[in-house]
């Protein structure tokens, strides 16, 4: 048992999810530095959380959550605290009340077209149709010059915009770059090595993790309310950077997203885990069945929608030139800011998968060692990781 009173922790970490879980993780066991780790949640898990419902059904309670990586490295780190269920994911798109793969892929041109195309004969297909913008700067320019105009509006444009609030034409290239088009039938939405799911769910994974010794957790907890009672040397925060500094250059936008989780009387609501609509007749841009993520069988299935919104808990930071600028004076005071390190997805406005997080975690880590050896260096090297 901790005594909380008897010495000062090394490290108090704002923010349970896959970044301060992660480092909490390796300064316990790692370096034997005692951590603190708070959360305002009622729960561990960040984003990543899953939970059994009223129903004794697994479900993700901010929507669903695939592990997919390239990096070797990350997936033998993290199966040291979970085994795995093998699982490759797919998505239906909703065009017209037909369900089509996406990506788009031969099987999704052949159905919607009505066409008997070969890859070759796709490839021409596309390329026909495909328009080249003079530079490709925005999310509308990368799918004008992949597929065309009449797949950008069916497959995308009402998608992205419910998603994002605002027309494709004003958002980053890299929000829809990393959509794969494919000339095959490979209908998987992720073309990663490692995909799976954590055998016995996320919030599982993450209480392996952190049962150690020297971590202490407190849920429910602004890090604001105890950062004056629990001594520390450290900070490393994993919130909403622009939050951590009071908004003083105003606040960095993010999207928000509401969920709403139904239980139904019926063993199987939808083809597959995730049936997107991307037409903006309906708010919600997917519906997520969690019986197919989890491979649990129940007389009963649970499936999430999920509305894009503003108001509510910061989820995706929003990338435009703007923001970038903004998030760049935060980045620069945080930088220069003594004692405190800034890890995860809302501290360094990025649009991270769970796997990156957990790769600039370890590397966080890495240097946070290194630095041990070398306070003189702190400030500097802690400038080359924010940087
Ligand atoms: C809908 C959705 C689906 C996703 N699907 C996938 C997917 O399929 N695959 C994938 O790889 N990635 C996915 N992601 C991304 C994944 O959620 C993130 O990469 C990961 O959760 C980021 O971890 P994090 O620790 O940086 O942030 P978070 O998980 O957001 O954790 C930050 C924590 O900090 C806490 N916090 C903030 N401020 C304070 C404070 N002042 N005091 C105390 N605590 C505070 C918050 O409560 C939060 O729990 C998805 C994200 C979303 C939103």
């Amino acid at each position: 048992m901790f005594n909380l009173a008897a010495k000062p922790f090394d490290y108090l970490i704002v923010g349970a999810g896959f970044a301060g879980a992660v480092l909490a993780e390796r300064l316990a066991a790692g370096s034997g530095k005692r951590v603190l780790l708070v959360d305002r949640r009622p729960h561990i898990g960040g984003n990543a959380y899953d939970y059994y419902n009223d129903a004794g059904i697994l479900v993700h309670r901010y929507g669903p959550h695939i592990f997919h990586t390239n990096a070797e490295r990350i997936w033998k780190y993290l199966s040291r605290f979970t085994t795995w269920r093998p699982y490759e994911h797919r998505v239906l798109a909703n065009i017209n009340s037909k369900l089509l793969p996406i990506p788009i892929n031969l099987t999704t041109i052949n159905t919607l077209y009505k066409l008997n195309l070969s890859s070759e004969g796709m490839q021409v297909f596309l390329a026909q149709r495909a328009e080249e913008p003079e530079t490709i700067r925005t999310a509308k320019d990368v799918v004008l010059a992949a597929v065309g105009r009449d797949l950008y509006e069916k497959f995308f444009e009402g998608y992205t915009r419910k998603q994002w609030g605002v027309d494709p034409s004003k958002l980053d290239k890299s929000v829809t770059a990393r959509i794969p088009t494919r000339t095959n039938t490979d209908d998987r939405y992720f073309g990663d090595t490692y995909q799976a799911m954590p055998k016995c769910g996320y919030t599982r994974l993450f209480e392996n993790m952190l049962d150690h010794p020297n971590i202490k957790v407190m849920v429910n907890t602004d890090y604001r309310e105890i950062v004056k009672s629990f001594r520390h040397d450290r900070l490393i925060y994993t919130g909403p950077v622009d939050e951590f500094f009071d908004y003083r250059f105003g606040r960095l936008p993010y999207r928000s997203l509401s969920f709403r989780h139904v239980t139904l009387d019926r063993p199987q609501f939808q083809p597959t885990a995730v049936v997107n609509y991307p037409s903006t007749d309906v708010p919600y841009t997917r519906i997520t069945e969690y019986k197919y993520l989890t491979g649990q069988t129940h007389d009963q299935t649970s499936i999430s929608y999920e509305t894009p919104c503003d108001e509510g808990d910061p989820y995706y930071p929003v990338p435009n030139p703007e923001n970038a600028v903004l998030y760049k004076k935060y980045e620069t005071l945080a930088a220069k800011t003594p004692g405190v390190w800034f890890a995860g997805r809302l501290a360094t406005y990025r649009y991270y998968n769970m796997d990156q997080v957990v790769a600039q975690s370890l590397a966080l880590y890495s240097q946070l060692s290194e630095l041990d050896g070398s306070l003189a260096q702190d400030e500097r090297t802690k400038q080359s990781i924010v940087a």
